[in-house]
């Protein structure tokens, strides 16, 4: 580190927790990004104002004005633009030390595959039921951790699937590929602006605590928000013998 790096992350070096070795953790780090939208562009300005040295960013969508109610990264100047090249420039123009990936793409299986095995955190800040599966089998098929956030409404959810952890669960064991998901989109139902901010600084906190490995990690517990109450409430989340994506895998490893 440099000393205008020593100056720029000063308040995390002086963290006990964090220190220069855990900075030091973050600037070597990848992060991965599926979706620039609410909770996408809180996470992703976090990451890059803490020195994550590393971060790609998927998102095949181009800002609209309705997007501007909530999704911070990205501002009227960039109406029309692709929102992971929005979403890279806001993250540069804190913080220029950080590499910043744009991938205006769709989060298929292939890219997925692709892009996951070469991060070392990937954050789920995605806005529907498939994409979020097929994050979770890339994540459990290279063995990444995984932080998931979800908002609509006034209701939202956030937790850690790291199948690292023999006992913790993926996010198919707590939510089942073929359950009949109900999709409720924001398009439809509407979203508290500052719950995706919430929601998206607690993933950024989780994927921070997970690069710099310090302190415990979400992973078999899911948080749940009412922002109506501002009541959090948190269950724990076994991982399922039987789950179809992480269960054959698991028994692989473990022989
Ligand atoms: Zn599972």
């Amino acid at each position: 580190m440099d000393d205008h790096q020593l100056l720029r992350y000063s308040r995390h070096i002086l963290l006990d927790e964090l220190g220069i070795e855990g900075q030091r953790r973050l600037l070597d780090a990848h992060a991965l990004i599926i979706g620039a939208g609410g909770l996408g562009s809180p996470a992703a300005l976090y990451l890059g104002t803490a020195g994550v040295g590393t971060m790609t960013i998927v998102d095949d969508d181009a800002v609209e004005l309705t997007n501007l109610q909530r999704q911070i990264a990205h501002d009227l100047s960039r109406v029309g633009v692709p929102k992971a090249e929005s979403a890279r420039r806001s993250v540069l123009a804190i913080n220029p030390d950080v590499q910043v990936h744009a991938r205006v793409q769709r989060a298929d299986a292939g890219l997925l595959d692709a892009l996951v095995a070469q991060a070392d955190v990937v954050l789920d800040c995605s806005d529907n039921f498939a994409t979020r599966q097929a994050v979770n089998a890339a994540c459990v098929a290279h063995a990444r951790p995984l932080v998931a956030g979800a908002a609509v409404g006034f209701d939202a959810q956030v937790s850690v699937y790291d199948t690292r952890d023999a006992d913790a669960p993926c996010y198919a064991c707590v939510f089942p590929p073929e359950a009949a998901v109900q999709e409720v989109a924001c398009a439809t139902m509407g979203v508290f602006a500052p719950l995706v901010g919430i929601i998206g600084s607690l993933q950024a906190a989780e994927a921070l605590k997970l690069l710099a490995g310090i302190g415990t990690s979400l992973a078999g517990r899911l948080q749940m928000l009412d922002a109506r109450t501002m009541e959090w409430t948190q269950i724990a989340v076994p991982r399922a013998a039987d789950c179809p994506v992480c269960a054959p895998r698991r028994r692989t490893t473990a022989r």
